[in-house]
């Protein structure tokens, strides 16, 4: 897997962007949260870099808020 996924203005499969790394520590091992916008409805939420890449948005596309 590519690291691309966790640089800003990454966006994934599903239309879903990473604005950027937060403060806060994710919930796997040695992940930090970053924070996601959904290009479809521009919905912004928070993930775990690992899950960036296959997140969906958790408005409009049935993802985990
Ligand atoms: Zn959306």
């Amino acid at each position: 897997m590519s690291k691309e996924t966790t640089k800003s203005g990454f966006v994934n499969k599903n239309n879903q962007m990473n604005i950027g790394r937060t403060e806060e520590k994710g919930t796997d091992h040695g992940q930090w949260f970053y924070t996601i916008e959904c290009k479809n409805c521009s919905f912004k939420y928070k993930a775990n870099g690992s899950d960036i890449w296959q997140r969906k948005c958790p408005n409009c596309q049935g993802g985990r808020p």
